[in-house]
């Protein structure tokens, strides 16, 4: 199946609040570039040296989207063009992206990423930290990011009962953080990739990130 049809095929299924993040991580950009020509915005890359570089050669309104592990000591180089950064792990991070978004005068848009499933466990915030930083007003102190939602990887299993139950932690923690967080942004819940977006979807996310189902399986 063509690149193209592949996204044309999954916006036909996803409900239509839903985003497409379309994972271009290890893909060259004339794979990026055909889906762009469609109409497609929203891409997603795991390495900063890869969404720099894509950046530097690809169209400027690319929104560009960093799901993977971010170093604190990296996030200056992607804080002057970066949409959304997914997987905020860490108040220190949040600390330092808020520095960086400053520098570049910028606010720049935040997922804090939960820790849901087994194997990921060394990533992320539990829900109990979230609702702390909350409380105690630490995240309200760094005007230049915008936390606008949440996001979580479920465990790498084929048992989908498990993965629905952890995405399920995910949307509760996320409704709670939304009552207590009082920002009109915070709406995005990303959860879900190719093996999983369905179940995700059903458990309320609406924002899915996808590679290999559009681009191909990689290397
Ligand atoms: C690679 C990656 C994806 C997409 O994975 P696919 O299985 O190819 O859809 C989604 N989210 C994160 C954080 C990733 O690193």
């Amino acid at each position: 199946m063509s690149i193209v049809t592949a996204i044309q095929e999954l916006k036909d299924t996803l409900p239509s609040k839903t985003i497409l993040v379309a994972v271009s991580k290890t893909k060259p950009n004339e794979d990026i570039m055909q889906a762009y020509e469609s109409g497609h915005r929203d891409f997603g890359e795991n390495k900063v040296q890869d969404i720099t570089v894509k950046y530097d050669t690809l169209p400027k309104d690319i929104k560009w989207h960093f799901i993977g592990h971010l170093q604190s000591n990296k996030v200056k180089y992607i804080a002057p063009f970066v949409h959304l950064i997914h997987g905020v792990d860490s108040f220190k991070l949040l600390k330092e992206i808020n520095k960086r978004a400053g520098n570049n005068n910028r606010v720049i848009n935040c997922l804090l990423q939960l820790a849901i499933a087994d194997e990921e466990s060394k990533f992320g915030f539990s829900s109990e930290e979230v609702l702390e930083h909350i409380s105690n007003g630490s995240f309200a102190a760094l005007s230049n990011i915008n936390i606008c939602g949440m996001m979580g990887m479920a465990t790498n299993t084929d048992n989908s009962g498990k993965i629905r139950s952890e995405f399920h932690h995910l949307k509760e923690t996320f409704h709670a953080v939304s009552k207590k967080l009082q920002n009109d942004d915070f709406s995005i819940l990303s959860m879900g990739m190719t093996s999983d977006y369905k179940i995700a979807v059903e458990e309320g996310s609406n924002m899915v990130r996808i590679g290999s189902l559009i681009f191909g399986s990689r290397e």
